[in-house]
This record gives C-alpha cells, sequence and structure tokens, in this order.
C-alpha cells in the first residue's frame, strides 16, 4: 500500500486582515510582522504589527493597520518620512497628536458603523477613545471648541482622506469590513456568555468566553439624502435648515456638500453638520491664512497707496505679503478663543470683498484648516 501524503495547494487568510494589507499597500506602505514590537513603522515606508502571539485576544490586523493608516493621516507626508510618525513610544510629547488620530478613527469607523469593532485596545488610547463624545470633533469651548487642537488636526486628515492617493483604497477596505461585519452569522456573534463584574474592563477569566468583535458592529448608518456623508444620529435634533452648508439657489434649498442636488425640506443633518450660527469669519480666518498661498492685487487698489508694507511686487504681479503662512494683514487667532480680524479691513482688496463667506469656496478653505469636514 502506497502512502499517500497530502501536500496543501493553498494557504488561508483571513479575508479581513488581507483587505486591510492591500489597502495599506495601494496608499504606499508595506505591511510586516514583528516579533520585535506591538507597532512601529521604519520612516521608509513599512509599518511593522506584532505577530499573532503578541496581540490581544480582541486585537485584530485590520483593526491596527487602520489605526497606523489615521496616524499617517494626521501626521501627513513630512511624518511619514519618520520612524514611528515622528510621535515617540506611546504619542511621546504629544498627546493631542494621538488624539487627533483617535479622533480620525471613531469619525471613519463610525461612518460605517465599525467604531466598537475598530475600537483601539492599548491602554492610553483606550481612556481617551471612551472619553470621546459620539461626535468624534466635539470639544468643550474651553478647550478651544471647533479650534480645539487634536479636533484640527483631525479635520484636515479627514480632508486627506477624501484626495486621491487615500480616497478609494480607504473607502473600500472601510465599505469591506462594514460588507463582512454584515455577513457574519448571528451564531458567531452570539458566542456571548454572561461575563463575570471582573471581566468588565474587557481582561478574559479562564474559563469565560467573550463576546464575538464581531458583535460591536452596527448597522451601516443611513446615507444622507444627498449621498456625500451618512445621517448622524448624534445631530438628531438639527437638520439641513440650521446647518452652515445649506443656502436657498435657483428655487432650491441646496447643501455645498453636494451642489447639483434639491435638498427636501425636512432633510436630516449629516455627519457634516455645522450650525449656521458658528459660520463666522472671526472665529475662522481660514481663506486669510494657510488655506490659500497668496491674494492678487491689482495696479488700481487702494492698498497699494495706503499699505505700501503689505504689497510684493514680482516682475508684473502683486500680491499681499504673507507672514509665514497667513497673511501679513490678518491680526489675532494666536488661541483657539482669539478672534481673527482683517488690520485693513476698509481697504481690503477685491478678491477678499468678493470672497463669500457660506460658498463652496468658503468650505474649501475651511476643510483645509481643519474648521470643516
Ligand atoms: S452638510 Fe449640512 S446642509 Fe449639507 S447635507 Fe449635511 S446637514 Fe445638510
Ligand atoms: S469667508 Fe469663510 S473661510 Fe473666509 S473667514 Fe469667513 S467663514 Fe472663514
Amino acid at each position: 500500500m502506497t502512502e499517500f501524503l497530502r501536500r496543501p495547494t493553498h494557504h488561508y487568510q483571513d479575508p479581513l486582515a488581507r483587505i486591510w494589507m492591500d489597502c495599506a499597500e495601494r496608499i504606499g506602505f508595506r505591511i510586516e510582522r514583528t516579533n520585535l514590537a506591538y507597532a512601529t513603522t521604519d520612516g521608509r515606508g513599512t509599518i511593522f504589527i506584532g505577530a499573532d502571539e503578541m496581540l490581544d485576544s480582541d486585537d485584530s490586523l485590520a483593526q491596527m493597520i487602520f489605526h497606523e493608516l489615521c496616524h499617517a493621516l494626521v501626521e501627513g507626508e513630512a511624518g511619514e518620512t519618520q520612524a514611528d510618525w515622528g510621535l515617540g513610544y506611546s504619542g511621546g510629547s504629544h498627546p493631542w497628536r494621538e488624539h487627533a488620530c483617535l479622533r480620525l478613527q471613531a469619525y471613519l469607523a463610525g461612518n460605517m458603523g465599525l467604531r466598537g469593532f475598530f475600537a483601539p485596545t492599548t491602554d492610553y488610547r483606550v481612556s481617551f477613545w471612551n472619553s470621546l463624545p459620539e461626535d468624534p470633533f466635539a470639544a468643550t469651548a474651553e478647550d478651544g471648541g471647533r479650534r480645539e487642537r487634536s479636533c484640527v488636526a483631525a479635520r484636515i486628515a479627514a480632508w486627506r482622506a477624501a484626495q486621491p492617493r487615500w480616497n478609494t483604497p480607504l473607502r473600500k477596505a472601510l465599505a469591506a469590513s462594514a460588507a463582512i461585519a454584515a455577513l457574519t452569522p448571528r451564531v458567531l456573534q452570539a458566542e456571548a456568555a454572561a461575563l463575570p463584574a471582573s471581566a468588565a474592563d474587557g481582561r478574559q477569566e479562564a474559563g469565560n468566553p467573550m463576546p464575538s468583535l464581531w458583535e460591536t458592529a452596527n448597522q451601516l448608518p443611513a446615507l444622507h439624502p444627498t449621498g456625500h456623508a451618512p445621517v448622524a444620529a448624534y445631530h438628531a435634533e438639527h437638520d439641513c435648515d440650521d446647518c452652515a452648508w445649506t443656502s436657498f439657489e435657483r428655487n432650491a434649498r441646496r447643501c455645498q456638500h453636494a451642489p447639483g442636488i434639491r435638498l427636501a425640506d425636512d432633510a436630516p443633518a449629516c455627519t457634516r453638520w455645522e450650525p449656521a450660527s458658528e459660520l463666522d469669519c472671526l472665529s475662522c480666518g481660514a481663506c486669510c491664512r494657510e488655506a490659500y498661498h497668496s491674494v492678487e492685487i491689482s495696479a488700481r487698489e487702494p492698498v497699494n497707496k495706503r499699505h505700501p508694507e503689505l504689497v510684493v511686487v514680482l516682475d508684473t504681479h502683486r500680491k499681499l505679503r504673507r507672514d509665514g503662512d497667513r497673511c501679513a494683514a490678518l491680526g489675532g487667532g494666536d488661541t483657539p478663543q482669539q478672534a481673527y480680524a482683517c488690520t485693513i479691513y476698509a481697504d481690503r482688496p477685491r478678491t477678499c470683498q468678493e470672497f463669500t463667506r457660506g460658498s463652496n469656496h468658503c468650505l474649501d478653505a475651511r476643510r483645509r484648516v481643519g474648521l470643516s469636514l
């Protein structure tokens, strides 16, 4: 009798892990497993994630890759060239950068019903994550409100996530994750047994099975009728009517995020809802600072004579001088609470006069500086 030795011809891969590795690769990162660290990056495009035996029972490779991608979005291209995104161990001396990453992670995952599923697991992250309100960008007025540092960094990162390099891979990976969650049989999710009180902090006790992580996945939030963002349960007391980005044009109510579409009178608020009452230039200044690089002026504008120290002439071009990344005529804004002010308001160039608050350009400027989503 001849002995038959079966030789495997394939190897099994966790589909969710494969989806997120593929997402990272499409964005431009390599994923490698390591026995030397829980998660680290080399600043040369490789993200190292701890080997399976180093991970806790609620760690998923998918969540860990997603979290590192959120760091990359917050830190931008400069962070990508530094080990550990330039953060140092455990977020280093800049907790607001870790907080920005977590706000972004909660926002992107929450938009797909996966905020619980894609929750971080390390101790120093969990406490901030658990303290986040339903609106992951909400901060108290005392902390700076809309201009709180980690909120601003997270919104800029969300804006980056919408740019071509990131948008499609991220969107597909999140959608595939939500689709798998929706298809995961309830029988797997129902393996929960009553957890003893001592396991309420998430630590497993021998012999006490834990509920499946899949159980934390919620239904996909309904998409707003405009199609640009999900309906926000946490803005349920508001609707498009009191949002900063609605306007009445061409006989219909419209949204600056979806300009070609008519809004129904009772359209609900989406995750990008902003109180119309807070769309205030004095607390914003976006179009006068880093959202745009220059304000072109003509030779006939009064600012040339009245404020020559603010005018730069290059060949035939004239523009307002910049101080760093903001217009030299812009004052204020030194703290999140301090108002901005144009110091030459009466003589400001025509470009500035014609810039309309609440317009599509205004929205674009605010997204670039992290004040709007
Ligand atoms: S951004 Fe504002 S106007 Fe636009 S859909 Fe959302 S809530 Fe409505
Ligand atoms: S016009 Fe818009 S972008 Fe410019 S300061 Fe006012 S609110 Fe901000």
